[in-house]
Order: C-alpha cells, then sequence, then structure tokens
C-alpha cells in the first residue's frame, strides 16, 4: 500500500509539473478505478488504484525518472568527463537526481541512450544473463553478402573466450561508389549481448570497417524516429512499464 495524493503521484510517474497535471484532472482526463477523478488533493493509493490518463495507464514511478535521449556523436556515455561533453550535459534541465546513461555508446556512435536514476533497473537491462536485444543501423565500407551475414548472424571470433552470440542481420542496401569511396552497405545488426565495440568488432572481423553506427532500439524501447540529435524526452508510462 502507498497513500499518496493524486497531483503528486501523476508528477512523480512523469505526466507533467504538479500544475500541468492539476490541469490534466480539471479537465476530467485522468480516471481513478474507472471513475473519473474529482481533485488533486485526492489521495490515492499508487499500488493498487488503477490510475488512466486518458484512457492510458499510468504507472508509479516514484523518484525514478526515465528518459530517451537521441546521442549525437562527439558526446561520451558518462556522468562526467575531462575531454569532452558528456551526454547527461544534454540533459541539464531534466529534472531528476543522480541521472546516469544505461550502458555506453561510443563517442562516435549516435541513437538511443536511456538515461535514468533507476539502477536496479538499469542494472537487469545490463546484466549478461538477461541478453536484452540491442539493434543497430550500421554503415560499413564494402559490399555485405549473404555469406557475411550469416557469419554475423552464427557468431563470430572477436578475440574474446567465446565466439559472439547468434545475432540478427539484414542487409537494407547497397549504396553505389562515390567519386573515390568505394560501395557502401547499410545493414540492421541485432545482438544479445553487449562487449565492449561489439559492433565495429563483428564487423572488424568480417574486412569490412563501420562507418557510422546508431543504435535504433533496445529491448523494448525504441527510438523515437521525431526526437533529432541531441535532445530527449520522458519515456510514455508505457514505454517505462514495458521495460520493467
Ligand atoms: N557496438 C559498438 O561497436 N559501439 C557502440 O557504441 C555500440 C555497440
Amino acid at each position: 500500500m502507498k497513500i499518496m495524493r493524486l497531483d503528486k503521484f501523476l508528477s512523480d510517474s512523469g505526466l507533467g509539473t504538479r500544475s500541468q497535471v492539476k490541469l490534466l484532472i480539471k479537465k476530467g482526463l485522468i480516471s481513478i478505478n474507472g471513475e473519473a477523478a474529482r481533485k488533486p488533493e485526492q489521495k490515492i493509493d499508487a499500488e493498487f488504484d488503477r490510475i488512466f490518463c486518458q484512457g492510458k495507464p499510468v504507472s508509479y514511478t516514484g523518484s525514478f525518472y526515465y528518459y530517451m535521449l537521441n546521442k549525437p556523436a562527439g558526446y561520451v556515455s558518462a556522468t562526467d568527463d575531462n575531454t569532452a561533453p558528456t551526454v547527461l550535459s544534454l540533459l541539464k534541465d531534466a529534472p531528476g537526481k543522480d541521472l546516469f546513461p544505461v550502458g555506453r555508446l561510443d563517442k562516435d556512435t549516435t541513437g538511443l541512450l536511456l538515461i535514468t536514476n533507476d539502477g536496479p533497473l538499469a542494472h537487469r537491462l545490463l546484466s549478461p544473463k538477461n541478453h536484452v536485444d540491442k539493434t543497430y543501423f550500421v554503415r560499413v565500407s564494402g559490399i555485405v553478402a549473404s555469406e557475411e551475414l550469416q557469419l554475423l548472424e552464427t557468431g563470430l571470433d572477436i578475440g574474446e573466450q567465446s565466439l559472439t552470440l547468434p545475432a540478427k542481420a539484414r542487409l537494407i542496401s547497397v549504396l553505389p561508389p562515390q567519386g573515390s569511396e568505394g560501395p557502401v552497405s547499410e545493414v540492421e545488426l541485432t545482438i544479445h549481448e553487449g562487449k565492449f565495440h561489439q559492433v565495429k568488432r563483428m564487423f572488424q572481423a568480417i574486412g569490412m570497417p563501420v562507418l557510422y553506427l546508431k543504435r535504433i532500439s533496445m529491448g523494448t524501447l525504441e527510438l523515437d524516429a521525431s526526437l533529432t540529435e541531441g535532445s530527449y524526452r520522458p519515456l510514455t508510462s508505457e514505454e517505462t512499464a514495458a521495460l520493467k
């Protein structure tokens, strides 16, 4: 049982500031166990009451905050660094104490990065035994043929004790040579583990250097195509609930 004011519950769940959520209540957009909510100060049980906002379930996140960032190149996935700006510098105005990135993308990698202060969730998502899928859009130098796709899928020696775990690889397109540059292949690769520089090392193992790397999903979380590089947004309650 976790009894609290409705407006605090909604605000802690990422629906907005106290005054924004008061407006949602006033407009009749919030329901509690099927009944329209009446007042911001109304007491609810955050664990057992079924609270909906415009028909969508609101899940309680307490003082945890969850953001999706479209990481640009040139930023390091760390909380502080002496040599380069960190991904956290892009969330300067975001509410939430002690935010950190869940896992790392290389400085030159772009795309989906989850930023939170929920340590237990981060631990679960990163634990090797959970094999959370990560999907990347990759541009490599050369033509990726079916033999290479098969090697990527079955497992490669990237200098670790064992081969990489089975993965999924799909050729998206082959771009013709441009000027002095040779052909470039675009591939979607899903891996179930997260070894250091894993994607770059997998392509290196088949002799194809990575030119561009972008993460497009992690587990159930997909990069919002409307987020430009360097921008972020809070996860929706559905996205947060699906990660847990
Ligand atoms: N694999 C890489 O090589 N780099 C990343 O940033 C992520 C996965």
